[in-house]
């Protein structure tokens, strides 16, 4: 009997150790992601880079937020309002991606070449 409480116990404690290494991880990602944000948001005036509204700004990942090792990479931040972000059918990183490679070829080359190079 008192075996089996100490193996449980143990269970116990490894499972909120595990517990707490979790929500640790995921602190250290929340806060590196509000450094990546604010970087990228200081860097583009707080503004969107197509249009300039400064009222809905959101960080897009040009690279996928998937891939781990560029989630946190300021090269991969561009401030784009929601129009431009997602549902502007024409020029939008989501949307209409094909006049977003465009426009950023043309008004960012250097992340164009990021992304370029990232993707081939
Ligand atoms: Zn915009």
């Amino acid at each position: 009997m008192k075996i089996k409480k100490a193996v449980h116990r143990k269970i116990h404690q490894l499972i909120l150790d595990k517990m707490n290494k979790r929500k640790e991880e995921r602190r250290k990602r929340i806060k590196l992601h509000k450094e990546w944000r604010l970087k990228a948001l200081e860097r583009d005036g707080h503004k969107c880079v197509i249009c300039g509204d400064k009222k809905r700004v959101n960080v897009h990942h040009l690279v996928s937020k998937s891939v781990v090792s560029l989630r946190c990479d300021v090269k991969n931040a561009l401030c784009l309002c929601s129009l431009h972000h997602i549902f502007d059918r024409k020029i939008s990183a989501h949307k209409g991606s094909l006049m977003f490679i465009v426009w950023l070829k043309k008004h960012r080359p250097k992340q164009f070449n990021y992304l370029k190079g990232r993707l081939s």
